[in-house]
């Protein structure tokens, strides 16, 4: 069954999962979670993946904070090529731009928004990118924690190993499809 939930719900849901687990491995394992260079990314980590997957909604709270982010990239990237003509800065405006633009043209206000940010793939590869980010096995099981209990209070498990499904079907026959191309070029 299909559940939508509000983002603070999300939040909640995720919040008692990720506490009980970082609760045992600092009662069993000794892990010092308060540590100040490691509560902050997992705080931030825990926030951002437990509503992550709703970015392709157009009016969720994560989208929200996207394009927040995107108009504090632009507005501070715009000052300083204009103090000092930096082209990284101007390459920062650009890719703000065209980050806005994309999530404008994919998200949608409906009900069945769902689509690859509720997929595994796509919490695989933010977990991935997270692990390069954080430098933190931690911090990145976290993620895939919020990511996952996110998917699951939405009742949407079943529907996003579909969907992994096909996407890696439709992955597949087109490497396939590339390797004969080359093969018959090459005259094999
Ligand atoms: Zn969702």
């Amino acid at each position: 069954m299909l559940v939508n939930m509000r983002y603070t719900e999300h939040l909640v849901l995720s919040g008692i999962v990720n506490g009980a687990f970082l609760f045992i491995l600092y009662t069993n394992f000794h892990v010092d979670i308060f540590r100040a260079e490691l509560i902050v990314p997992l705080v931030g980590t825990f926030y951002i993946f437990s509503i992550l997957p709703d970015i392709d909604h157009s009016k969720s709270h994560a989208s929200g904070i996207l394009n927040l982010f995107l108009m504090c990239l632009f507005g501070f990237s715009a000052f300083n090529f204009y103090r000092t003509f930096n082209p990284l800065d101007l390459a920062k405006i650009i890719i703000a731009t065209a980050i806005f633009i994309v999530h404008v043209k994919y998200s949608e206000n409906s009900r069945l928004h769902r689509k690859f940010p509720h997929t595994f793939t796509f919490g695989i590869v933010a977990c991935l990118l997270l692990y390069f980010l954080a430098n933190s096995m931690l911090v990145c099981m976290v993620g895939a924690i919020s990511f996952f209990t996110h998917i699951l209070s939405d009742g949407y498990v079943i529907r996003a190993i579909e969907k992994d499904r096909t996407l890696w079907r439709l992955a597949g026959s087109r490497i396939t499809a590339i390797k004969n191309r080359i093969s018959k070029r090459k005259g094999f």
